[in-house]
Parts: C-alpha cells; sequence; structure tokens
C-alpha cells in the first residue's frame, strides 16, 4: 500500500484486520503519518511476509526482496539520502511490531546502513564524530545481539570496564576518539564470538536483520510470553522499516523520550514521562542513566515541549484512548516513533474511562467495552504491594502455591482449626489453614481474614464460602497440614501456631511473612461506581427477557446471601434481589445440636421441641433477611446438603466406641448414636439423601421451614417493610417430587397469611440442577413457578464428575492437557451443559412465557458464563456479593 487508507478500504475499516496485517506498530505509525505527526519516512513488511518466511525455512517469500527495496527507493528519494552512500548515507531502524505488542520480546536493530565508510561521511555531513561513532558502536553490539544471537554482556562488559578505566560513570561522556576504539573492539568481538566479519555491506546488513526480526517471532521468550497472554503463534510480526532520527546529536537539543498521555498510576489527565538528553534507543528503559521527568523538555526545550503536549493531545483525540508513545528529539525536532493504548492500573483504567466520557471523548459505551471484569475485581479487594510481594519472594519467603480461589490480599497469624483461629481473632487478625474445609469450620473462616487448605479446587466448600465472604482464599496447596500438632510444612519451610503469613488470592500464593496491604472501600471508588451505574441503565434499557421488571432488559444481577448483613453488603453492592439463601447456613454453629437431635433422637417429644425451636430460629432470621432486602425479591430454598454433614463423623466414633469396649465399658449413648449413624451413612452422599429428598423423608422440615419463611415475611411486613419471598425446592429430577411438596408448602402458606390477615405475595419454584430436570422442564412449570439453576450440581451431574475430587485431582491435568478446554465448574460447559439449558429455559417458557429463569450456581459471577447466560434469555444471575460487581459489567458487556 502507498497509504494506510488503502488497507483500511481493503479491510473495510476494520482497524483490527489492519493492525493483524502490518502489526500494531506499522499500522499506527502510517496512521500518525496520515494525521500530520511527525514520523521518520518509513515502511511495513507485513505479518504475512514473516508468517511465509517462517513457513519456507528462512527464505523471503516471493517478490518480497523487490517490492521492500522498491519502498527503501522511495524512502530514499524523501530523504535524499541513499543507504551505503558514502556522501548522504541513509541509517535505518530494523524493528519487529506484531499485532499485540509484546514489550521487550522481540527484536529491533538500529543504526543499519553504517559501515566504515559512511561513517567517515557522516561525519562530514554532522561534523560530530562523536555521534556517528556512538550510532556505529551501537549498530555494531546491535547486530552482533539480535542477528548473530551473541550475549548483550559480551559488549557491555568490556564497555563498563573501559568506563572504569578511564574514569567515566556515564556513556554521554565518552568522546569520539573512545567510541572509535569501542566501535574497533566491538567488530573484534564480534569476530571472535561468532566467527563472522560484522558486514560492511549496508545492504547485506540490512537483510540480515530483516531475516532476524523475523526469526524473533520465535525465540523462546516471545513464546512464552504469547503462551501467557494467549496471543495466537499463528499471527507473526510485521517489520518496520524506518529512517534513524538521532536523540545522540548532544546535549542541548537532542534527546529520547517514553511518555504515557495520562498518567498510568491514578489515571489523572496529565503527561507523565521521563527523557534523557543524548540518547539513543532503549536508554530511557534501560536505566543506563538517571531518567529526568518530561517537564525538564519544557525547561530546555519549551518549543518542542509544547509540541509534544500538542500532539499527544491530538494522538488522544484520534484514537479516543489513552496513548502510550517513544519519541526521539533530533536537534530540536521532534519526531514519534511509536504509539500504542497504554496499560495502567485498574484504578486508573476507571478514571480515564469516567474522565474521558465527561470530556466527550468517548460514549459510555466504549467506556464500558474498555473495562475488563478483572478491573472491577482488582478494585474490591485490598491488596498487596506489588514491590513488597517481589521483595518478600527474593527473600524466599514464598511458602505455598494453590488454586487461587478467592481474591485479595490477607495477613494474620495462622491457627490451625476453626474455634482457635475465633479465639485468637479477638487479638489480632487470623489466617485459618486447614486440611480441608467443612461446614463446621465456619466459625472460623468468619473469624479469618484469609485462608488456605491442602486439598480441594476452586468449588470447594471453602472456595465457595470464601468468595460469598470476600476471604481471601487459596485452596489445594498440596502442603502437608498437620492440624493437630499445629504446623504445616512444604518440605523446606515449615510455619507454626501463631507463625505471620500472607494470603495472596488473586494470585494463589501463601507468603511466611507480614506483608502489608492497600485497602480499598466501594463507596470511594466513585469512577467505579459511576460505569457500574451506566451498565445498570444499559441493561434496564435493551436486552433479553425479565418479566417482573418487564419485557425488555438485559440481565438482572442478584446474590447469594445467607444473612441479613450479608444481604445488606449484597445491595450496597448493587444487587437486585436474593437469588439464593442457604438455610443451612443457619443451622451450622450452636444450632447445629437441635438439628442433630431432631434428626437423630427416638423421642417424640425431644424431636418436636428442637424442631419448635429451629422454627422459631429461622422465622426470625427470615424476617431479618426480609427486612434488609424490602422491596427485592428473596429466594429461598430449602434444606439441601446431605444429611451426614450434620451428624457426628463416623469414623471418629465408631473409634471412641471400640476404645471405651476395649477398657470393657460401653457409653450407652455413644452406642445408640453409633448406630444411627451407621444406619445413616451413605457411601455416595451427594448422590443419597439430600435436598428434596431429605426433606420428602424428614417431612417435619418442610412444615418447619415453609412456616419460618412465611412467618418471617409476615412479621417483616407488621413492621411496615415489603417482603418479596420465594421458596425453592432443590434438587428435583422428578415431576412427582414437586407434585409432593407444592401443595403442602402452598397451603401452608395460605393459611398463615388468613392467620395473620395479610397478604403477601410469595411464588414457590424449583432448583434445576439434575440432567432429568433439563429433559422434563415443561412439565415441572406445572408446580414451579420459577425455575433457578444450580449450575455447580448440573456441571457435576451432566459430566459425571464428583466436584471435590474432580478439581483437586483429574480435572487440573485435563485443562493443562487440553482435553478439557476448561474447569466446567469455573465456567460453563456452552455446549454439553449449555444445551441442557438452553432446552430447560425453551420448553420452560414455552409452558410459562411469564416465568423468572435465573443461575445461582458459582457460574453467576463468571464473566463468560454471563455472556452465555444473558444469550440464552435467561432473567437473572445470581452470584456471591463481591462478584456482584463484576457481574454488573458483564452483564451490560454481554449485550453492548
Ligand atoms: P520495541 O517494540 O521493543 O519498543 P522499537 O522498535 O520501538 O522496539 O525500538 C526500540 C527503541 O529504539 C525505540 O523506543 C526508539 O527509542 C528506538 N528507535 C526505533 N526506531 C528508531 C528510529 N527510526 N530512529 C531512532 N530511534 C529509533
Ligand atoms: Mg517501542
Ligand atoms: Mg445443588
Amino acid at each position: 500500500f502507498q497509504d494506510i487508507e488503502e488497507a483500511e478500504n481493503l479491510y473495510n475499516g476494520d482497524w483490527d484486520k489492519v493492525r493483524l496485517l502490518l502489526g500494531g506498530k506499522g499500522a499506527n505509525l502510517a496512521k500518525m503519518y496520515k494525521i500530520g505527526i511527525t514520523v521518520p519516512p518509513g515502511y511495513t513488511i507485513t505479518t504475512e511476509c514473516c508468517n511465509e518466511f517462517l513457513k519456507l525455512g528462512g527464505k523471503f517469500p516471493q517478490g518480497m526482496w523487490d517490492q521492500s527495496n522498491e519502498a527503501l527507493r522511495v524512502v530514499e528519494k524523501m530523504t535524499g539520502k541513499k543507504l551505503g552512500d558514502p556522501n548522504y548515507p541513509l541509517l535505518v531502524a530494523c524493528r519487529s511490531g506484531a499485532y499485540k505488542s509484546m514489550p521487550g520480546m522481540m527484536d529491533t536493530v538500529l543504526n543499519i546502513g553504517l559501515n566504515d565508510k559512511t561513517a567517515e561521511g557522516l561525519c562530514k555531513i554532522s561534523g560530530d564524530p562523536r555521534f556517528v561513532y556512538d550510532s556505529y558502536r551501537r549498530l555494531v553490539q546491535g547486530f552482533g545481539a539480535i542477528v548473530l544471537g551473541l550475549d548483550d554482556e559480551e559488549y557491555e562488559h568490556p564497555l563498563a570496564q573501559y568506563k572504569k578505566k578511564y574514569g567515566f560513570k556515564y556513556d554521554n561522556e565518552l568522546q569520539a576518539e573512545n567510541w572509535i576504539e569501542l566501535t574497533r573492539q566491538f567488530q573484534q568481538i564480534t569476530k571472535n564470538i561468532s566467527g563472522i566479519e560484522f558486514p560492511q555491506d549496508p545492504i547485506k546488513q540490512y537483510e540480515m536483520s530483516i531475516k532476524a526480526v523475523f526469526n524473533s517471532w520465535n525465540v523462546p521468550r516471545a513464546i512464552q510470553y504469547r503462551k501467557q497472554t494467549g496471543i495466537p503463534d499463528h499471527l507473526g510480526t510485521a517489520v518496520n522499516i524506518v529512517t534513524m532520527v538521532f536523540g545522540n546529536m548532544g546535549e542541548v537539543d537532542s534527546g529520547t523520550g517514553v511518555a504515557f498521555t495520562r498518567n498510568p498510576s491514578n489515571g489523572n489527565k496529565e503527561i507523565f514521562g521521563e527523557f534523557l538528553f543524548n540518547a539513543q534507543g532503549e536508554d530511557v528503559v534501560a536505566g543506563i542513566r538517571n531518567t529526568l521527568p518530561i517537564s525538564a523538555l519544557n525547561d530546555q526545550l519549551p518549543g518542542c515541549y509544547k509540541q509534544f503536549i500538542q500532539e499527544c493531545t491530538k494522538l488522544e483525540n484520534y484514537y479516543k484512548e489513552m496513548q502510550d508513545v517513544e519519541f526521539t528529539i533530533e536537534k530540536g525536532k521532534l519526531y514519534f516513533l511509536q504509539t500504542r493504548d497504554a496499560k495502567r492500573t485498574a484504578f486508573a483504567r476507571f478514571k480515564t474511562m469516567v474522565d474521558m466520557v465527561e470530556e466527550g471523548l468517548i460514549d459510555k459505551k466504549t467506556a464500558i467495552k474498555r473495562i475488563s471484569p478483572s478491573d472491577v475485581d482488582m478494585m474490591l479487594h485490598p491488596q498487596f504491594d506489588p514491590n513488597v510481594l517481589k521483595k518478600a519472594k527474593k527473600q524466599g519467603k514464598l511458602f505455598g502455591k494453590g488454586v487461587a480461589a478467592s481474591p485479595g490480599a490477607a495477613v494474620g497469624r495462622v491457627y490451625f482449626n476453626a474455634d482457635k483461629c475465633e479465639e485468637m481473632s479477638k487479638d489480632g487478625p487470623v489466617i485459618m489453614c486447614r486440611p480441608f474445609t467443612k461446614p463446621d469450620d465456619v466459625n472460623g473462616m468468619f473469624a479469618s481474614k484469609g485462608l488456605f487448605t491442602a486439598e480441594g479446587g476452586a468449588t470447594s466448600h471453602a472456595a465457595v464460602v470464601a468468595r460469598q465472604f470476600g476471604t481471601p482464599c487459596v485452596v489445594g496447596t498440596g502442603l502437608v497440614i498437620d492440624d493437630e500438632e499445629g504446623v504445616a510444612t512444604n518440605g523446606k519451610i515449615t510455619i507454626r501456631e501463631g507463625d505471620w503469613v500472607s494470603v495472596n488470592g488473586t494470585t494463589g500464593e501463601i507468603f511466611k511473612a507480614k506483608i502489608d496491604t492497600i485497602d480499598v472501600k466501594l463507596e470511594d471508588q466513585k469512577d467505579l461506581l459511576k460505569i457500574l451505574g451506566w451498565c445498570d441503565e444499559f441493561c434496564a434499557q435493551k436486552g433479553t427477557r425479565n418479566i417482573k421488571n418487564g419485557p425488555n432488559r438485559g440481565l438482572m444481577v442478584w446474590a447469594n446471601a445467607d444473612t441479613a448483613e450479608d444481604a445488606l453488603r449484597a445491595r450496597k453492592y448493587g444487587a437486585q434481589g436474593i437469588g439464593l439463601c442457604r438455610t443451612e447456613h443457619q443451622f451450622l454453629g450452636d444450632r447445629a445440636k437441635y438439628l442433630r437431635t431432631f434428626i437423630m433422637s427416638e423421642d417424640k417429644d425431644d424431636k418436636k421441641k428442637a424442631l419448635d425451636k429451629l422454627r422459631e430460629l429461622q422465622t426470625k432470621d427470615f424476617e431479618e433477611l426480609f427486612i434488609a432486602m424490602t422491596d427485592l425479591p428473596v429466594i429461598i430454598r430449602l434444606l439441601d446438603p446431605p444429611l451426614h454433614e450434620f451428624l457426628p463423623d463416623l469414623l471418629e466414633l465408631t473409634r471412641e466406641v471400640y476404645e471405651l469396649r476395649g477398657k470393657g465399658q460401653k457409653d450407652e449413648e455413644k452406642e445408640t448414636l453409633l448406630k444411627q449413624a451407621e444406619q445413616m451413612h451413605e457411601s455416595n452422599p451427594m448422590l443419597g439423601l439430600r435436598g428434596v429428598r431429605l426433606v420428602i423423608i424428614k417431612r417435619e422440615l418442610v412444615e418447619m421451614q415453609a412456616t419460618a419463611i412465611i412467618q418471617g415475611a409476615i412479621n417483616a411486613k407488621k413492621k411496615g417493610y415489603n417482603p418479596d419471598p420465594e421458596i425453592m425446592i432443590p434438587l428435583v429430577g422428578h415431576i412427582n417430587e414437586l407434585k409432593e411438596l407444592q401443595p403442602e408448602i402452598d397451603e401452608i402458606a395460605k393459611k398463615l397469611l388468613k392467620k395473620n390477615n395479610t397478604k403477601i405475595d410469595y411464588k414457590i419454584g424449583t432448583m434445576i440442577e439434575i440432567p432429568r430436570a433439563c429433559l422434563v422442564s415443561g412439565e415441572l412449570t406445572k408446580y414451579a413457578e420459577f425455575f433457578s439453576f444450580g449450575t455447580n450440581d448440573l456441571t457435576q451431574m451432566t459430566f459425571g464428575y464428583s466436584r471435590d475430587d474432580a478439581e483437586g485431582g483429574f480435572l487440573l491435568k485435563y485443562v493443562e492437557d487440553g482435553i478439557l478446554p476448561c474447569n466446567p465448574f469455573q465456567s460453563v460447559d456452552q455446549i454439553g451443559v449449555g444445551r441442557l439449558i438452553k432446552m430447560c429455559v425453551d420448553e420452560g417458557r414455552e409452558s410459562k412465557p411469564q416465568m423468572d429463569i435465573g443461575v445461582c450456581g458459582e457460574h453467576g459471577g463468571d464473566p463468560k458464563s454471563i455472556k452465555f447466560f444473558s444469550d440464552a434469555g435467561l432473567s437473572y444471575v445470581s452470584c456471591s456479593s463481591l462478584r456482584v460487581p463484576v457481574a454488573r459489567l458483564s452483564a451490560c458487556q454481554a449485550i453492548l
């Protein structure tokens, strides 16, 4: 192409495709030229050439060399110089430039075209041999390192020695004769180590550099970087041949710099950059000399500075995004060498997006599209200072690594059981460390700032609860944890009860150290709140179906919350309902004994008393929950988990009883308990007596819970609030299960309301988490007024994986080896499980078009899954309260 517009026309203005072909650097250089920003003349060899070159095993594709030379002729004409001409030598840079910037991963050769003769010529024109031989030695050095693959140290080391010998501190103190000597020396080094003479022929330099830059696509660090950032291997790099401009032409009016058009840490609207006089190339980033703030330019070259600021503004106005630029000033003339969209902290991301909307530079939709879910995440969790983390690692304080289950930073003294954590938390922050967690540990989890476990995956109990309460958590560390002794070890380092540890739930790392955190508060995050508000607006305007709020809106975001306190937080985070209140969490701790009595006791009176007590406690819980969520729907699920979770530990009990028997003793109570526990023991409790099955068998639970829910609502209403209760029956697989329970619950509710002379709208619905339920969803609508997908169980049962076993075990390997594209418990399997979901939605809505259908599984907080749920036409996703802001963004992005 002669002109960037030709490329854009070819792709109908699709800038992304232009960048795929020309690389980001090349496309933006051409664009900068087009919009009137000064860039040195040059041209781009496409990524297609690179791919073809690599395919051909290192040969230029047909016609490329000729076309490249043709373009070179144009540049020569524009500059009035010629590659290799001793009188008017053209020097060029040969620069890599891929579709996505891979900072520092690939190569660039500067000052191509210098040899002994052109150097002399250039001395004559410039009258500045110091500059010429500084450039020449840079070429020899760059050529050796990049084209011939020598270690850069082979040059840097002798240079350092040379400086020492002659008492120079910085490179810019060296004079012409020093650089002449070093150029010779560098040429000798090149020859000695590589066996190849530094080529005097500029064409040869140019040809070999292009090849080297092509090949740099496949150097190990570039491959590694692509792997980590998900950039595909087949894209290739473009090569940019750009006329050299010289920042190393003196201390007064030449130099080179890098800058951001806004502050990349805090987003403030101020140019932020660094500059060096009399320097070239990577000098600024390499830290060879102390750089100056960009304002130094204003002091020394105010004209240049002014122009620079203007052009930065021009760039921002054109790209409508914060830019990160590289520039050089040659004898008072400013050139831009590169521009790209700037990387910045999450905080700066929100600030710049809000500012740009308010400046009228971009619209709200554009702003929302440019935010990533992880930006939102980063804003909400206390964080470690990355520099301090780095230092801790250097000092060997990294203790363990596991699955990053719940993000954030936590610091405290470590304890190894829940009660101890609770006790010690009164004295200061604690971290809980467990081999694995069980529901009984919940008091410890509440008391702890963070936790980590040896076993379990990202949806293990510990992880789910931790996420729900925003507790940083790392699971599956594989550490050896002896909770009785109160020690844990990784084989090298040991931690003991009371030691300070730091848990980084964002990266999955645990440190044996007290690392300081930086706190964040939602109400302080004005820019974040503003953007989430815009998201809600868009969701409310258009999108898929939600009946309650009109037929034309996007996905709503609800939260999973068990207590009023948690519900209030969810509301603060913007939840528009509670999609799942897990009642079993109300049976933990002190209350476990009542449930246990109800289940185990053979005395009818005791049983009834226990049940009465539970009813009383739950009624109060629900009343508080409804008050907290007044005006918004609250879905309460009937008791769900396998019964054995509330029973004494069978193994332990057996051991105790047999020990006693061995001593010839017999504890009647324990003997009975053991008999009952044995009777109720299941070999596969996840597929056993749980969910709807449990409440059908233990029928009194239905009456107790339904009464508590409706009575709680009545009490809230009497106090002037507006409760909106929905009762959810879990784990239904057959219509008859609903047929058995729904009328009973309905009757209890009606009676209670009548007795209290109150009117409250309530709903009875079902969770969809067994594949069979998806297959018969049309039928289920006869008794269910709403559906809510429990995607964890649905995934578990559809795949036939036991979640807890799979995540800590084979699933890791499955994902690593690519047998599965991703962990289906983290991001919903759209092809299989997703098909069941769609089927269920379609059939359900066919028989009951007005019905609310949501998701209350862990997937409800996963951005990729949210997109799928939105497309599938669901009404809402419900996730743990800390995920609500992320979900609000994702729900909006799904419909933009
Ligand atoms: P990267 O992609 O690693 O940033 P570049 O191709 O941008 O590599 O080159 C690195 C540095 O070399 C630039 O920041 C700039 O300082 C210098 N450079 C590149 N091209 C030229 C040029 N034509 N004239 C002067 N300096 C250049
Ligand atoms: Mg660069
Ligand atoms: Mg379930």
